[in-house]
């Protein structure tokens, strides 16, 4: 994997689903200290990843602030958090 999701698309492995408008889906905004490294541009310190409303239903998203990679989880079935 070379490229890091972003927010045209949905993350979900293999899902070419585009991102039409607000509300479909599922929207995680992250807070980034150092925004080149997840190749956006200086000034924008907020990671947008975008899952659409059906990978939504069984993944989130993550990210691997180490490796400044975003992460597509697989949920667990019956192990939502309360
Ligand atoms: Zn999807």
């Amino acid at each position: 994997m070379t490229s890091v999701p972003d927010l045209n698309t949905c993350a979900g492995p293999g899902c070419t689903q585009e991102f039409r408008r607000l509300g479909d889906g599922k929207l995680y905004a992250f807070t980034v200290d150092e925004p080149e490294k997840w190749g956006l541009p200086p000034h924008l310190k907020q990671k947008v990843v975008w899952l659409c409303s059906q990978c939504s239903a069984s993944l989130y998203v993550r990210l691997d602030r180490r490796r400044f990679r975003v992460q597509v989880v697989h949920r667990h079935a019956g192990a939502q958090a309360a």
